[in-house]
């Protein structure tokens, strides 16, 4: 039986694995996601299997969970996946501080293992990474969700007890690996859900994304260490596989936002950096009227939607025009920035909700290969990905950054309601380019209002 355990968990990871690569392309994405299921689905069933099991309890908490999630996913909008995510990363970590727990409780002294202080070590980590991912989640939910003020909630010498916290953890977690104390165990679960508030609690909302990111890959290690708590294999292959991917994907959204990690969890934006050349000129506005003259004779289009186009929720009426413009005669592409908007693929979710087809999804390189020859670039409440600054100007908190290369466009059309600033708060040159037209209002209304002059 133990054999055919084993077998199929490599079974389940191969499936994880495949899913995993799957859901790196948009067409093989829902296939993934399935894959990966079934293999959740058989690593769960061929454990229930093993001699031993409290079933009533089991199927109690089967039912009580699958319901609650059930209802949940059914009811949560698209946009507030991210939502969802932090609270599901966080609800992993207390499994894994919850199996650390049990597994001191049912051994008090780790006798029966055959490597007491290597049992120490990951039932100690498992509750330390697991309290820290609760809290931590927690918050970084009630930020985004909007129940809690965004803004960093800063006081004085709070690094230094962070650091005290953390350092007291260190020693206390040393403490407990050498004498199994069943007081260093209590002190580290009250400690480090402390530390899970006070790490997330100096962060802006803003950056929430990226630290619900980074506590996905923790929530990934503390099941880890949780599989290594109870020697279940799947469950230490399916943590290192979270704790992975949550860190790689992490790393990209810094990179595109042009900072460090550290730089998220423990400064401000920009902090640090130079001062911003002053951007001269005047914005020049357009009225929809004449911006459909010039779309009618346009021979290519992009679209390069930003956080602005999910405040409107202008995607329908975005798509709708896309469409018409192509019966025209157009070609329409929609650019897409890595960290436009507020979460991961943000831009992807509303525009696949609208039906555009993937194949006129364009990532940022591809595009910007192509943009000296575009007619006309439309963006829709785009700002700081669009901001050539973080090309040109050296003394930009953004500069560095990648963007979307739309000032090169023959004609850019910029939606914004209107003289507001985006997530950097940095003034945007493109907005004052000879070649630029500000369509000033709602996303949503000018996109309608163009649909309107194209219906005639
Ligand atoms: P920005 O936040 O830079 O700009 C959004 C613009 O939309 C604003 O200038 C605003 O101008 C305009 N706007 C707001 N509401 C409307 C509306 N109803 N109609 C029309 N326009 C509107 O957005 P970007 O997408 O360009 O950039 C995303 C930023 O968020 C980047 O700095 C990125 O680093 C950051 N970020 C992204 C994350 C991600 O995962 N995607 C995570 C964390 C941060 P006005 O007020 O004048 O209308």
């Amino acid at each position: 039986m133990e054999f055919l355990i084993n077998l199929s968990y490599i079974v389940a990871s191969v499936l994880f694995i495949l899913g995993i690569k799957m859901l790196g392309s948009a067409t093989t994405a829902r296939k993934g996601n399935l894959i990966s299921a079934i293999g959740m689905l058989l690593a769960v069933v061929v454990t229930l299997l093993e001699s031993g099991l409290d079933y009533p309890w089991i199927v109690a908490g089967l039912l009580i969970g699958g319901a609650v999630g059930t209802v949940w996913a059914k009811r949560v909008e698209m946009t507030g996946m991210p939502e969802l995510v932090a609270l599901f990363n966080g609800f992993g970590g207390l499994a894994s501080l919850l199996v650390g727990w049990a597994e001191y409780a049912r051994e008090r002294d780790f006798t029966a293992s055959d490597y007491p202080t290597f049992t120490a070590f990951a039932v100690i980590f498992a509750i330390l990474v697991g309290g820290i991912t609760f809290t931590g989640s927690l918050v970084a939910y009630l930020k985004l969700s909007g129940k809690m003020s965004g803004s960093a909630l800063t006081f004085s010498g709070q690094k230094a007890i962070n650091a005290l916290v953390f350092l007291t953890l260190v020693i206390v977690s040393g403490i407990f690996v050498v004498t199994h104390a069943g007081w260093a165990l209590y002190l580290i679960i009250v400690l480090s859900l402390a530390l899970g508030v006070l790490g997330v609690i100096p962060i802006g909302g803003g950056d929430m994304p990226v630290v619900i990111s980074f506590l996905n890959s923790f929530s990934g290690i503390a099941a880890s260490a949780a599989g290594f708590v109870i020697f279940n294999n799947v469950l230490i292959v399916a943590g290192c596989l979270v704790g992975a991917s949550g860190i790689i994907l992490t790393v990209i959204m810094c990179k595109a936002m042009n900072r460090t990690l550290g730089n998220v969890l423990f400064g401000s934006f920009g902090a640090g950096s130079g001062q911003s050349a002053a951007v001269e000129g005047e914005m020049k506005a357009i009225s929809t009227q004449d911006a459909f003259f010039i779309l009618e004779a346009a021979q290519s289009v992009v679209f390069v939607p930003g956080y602005g186009m999910a405040v409107a929720q202008a995607q329908h009426a975005v798509k709708e025009l896309g469409s018409l413009l192509e019966n025209n005669g157009a070609e329409v592409r929609y650019a897409i920035h890595p960290v436009a908007g507020r979460m991961p693929g943000h831009m992807n979710v509303l525009l696949a909700e609208a039906d555009v087809p993937y194949e006129q999804l364009c990532e940022m390189d591809d595009i910007n290969a192509i943009i000296e020859t575009v007619d006309v670039a439309i963006i829709i409440g785009a700002n700081d990905v669009v901001n050539p600054a973080a090309a040109e100007d050296e003394g930009s908190p953004i500069y560095g950054m990648p963007i979307i290369n739309a000032y090169k466009a023959r004609t850019v059309f910029a939606l914004k309601r209107g003289k507001g600033a985006g997530f950097s708060g940095l003034e945007n040159s493109l907005f004052f380019r000879d070649n630029t037209r500000m369509i000033y209002g709602d996303a949503k209304e000018t996109m309608t209002g163009l649909v309107a002059q194209f219906k005639g």
